[in-house]
């Protein structure tokens, strides 16, 4: 790894409160932990479609979708996940510094990189919210039809199947997906959402 002595980070004249005043809301990060099939994703897109439609800047971050550019490299073991973790967060921060509010739809299996990431922001930038839904419910909704391939094998360390899910111990929010309708779980969090961020 290169040195990082001689680095020094450069401060410019705009800071992020300017630009959260611009946009009229304050930027935080909404987290979205939970198995593959919970609705993580749909749920975090259509908060996202909700935010912008009331003038909000907002940019959601997709498992798969930082897997093909930033993550690439990195397999789904128990260490490269806690890096790709650490790169996203890292990504969500400097989005935060350009004042959005950033949704992150990924799976964040285990405690430790739950409390990774708690640990790495700084207050009222975090909420975890746990997209809750049973494996079975997740197993039957099979929306990739990666479950199938995990439980044959052919995907090794598939979250719920041959690797752990830890669900989070204290989140902000917790969505019972298979009781709640999508419209209901957007509700819960937009509400959420608006009350933290909103500027007057
Ligand atoms: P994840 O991002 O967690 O892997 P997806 O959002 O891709 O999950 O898929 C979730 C699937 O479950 C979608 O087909 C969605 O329509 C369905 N679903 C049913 N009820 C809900 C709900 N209450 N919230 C979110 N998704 C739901």
């Amino acid at each position: 790894m290169p040195s990082q002595r001689h680095i020094c980070k450069y401060r410019g004249n705009l800071c992020r409160s300017d630009r959260e005043k611009r946009n009229m809301f304050r930027a935080t990060t909404l987290w979205f932990s939970g198995l593959s099939g919970a609705g993580k994703s749909t749920i975090a897109h259509k908060v996202e479609e909700r935010l912008f439609d009331i003038g909000a800047q907002v940019y959601t971050f997709d498992g798969d979708n930082v897997r093909t550019g930033l993550c690439e490299d990195l397999s789904f073991s128990a260490e490269d996940r806690k890096e790709s973790i650490r790169r996203i967060c890292e990504m969500t921060k400097l989005f935060m510094d350009a004042g959005t509010i950033c949704l992150a739809s990924f799976i964040t299996p285990t405690h430790e990189i739950q409390q990774q990431l708690m640990n790495a922001y700084g207050p009222g930038d975090f909420h975890l919210i746990h997209v809750d839904c049973p494996i079975e419910g997740c197993e039957a909704r099979d929306v990739k039809g990666y479950y199938k391939l995990a439980k044959e094998g052919v995907i090794p360390n598939y979250t719920g199947v041959s690797s752990p899910y830890e669900a989070p111990l204290a989140p902000a929010l917790r969505l019972r997906t298979d009781r709640e309708t999508v419209e209901e779980c957007v509700d819960k969090v937009v509400g959420f959402l608006l009350d933290k961020t909103r500027l007057e």
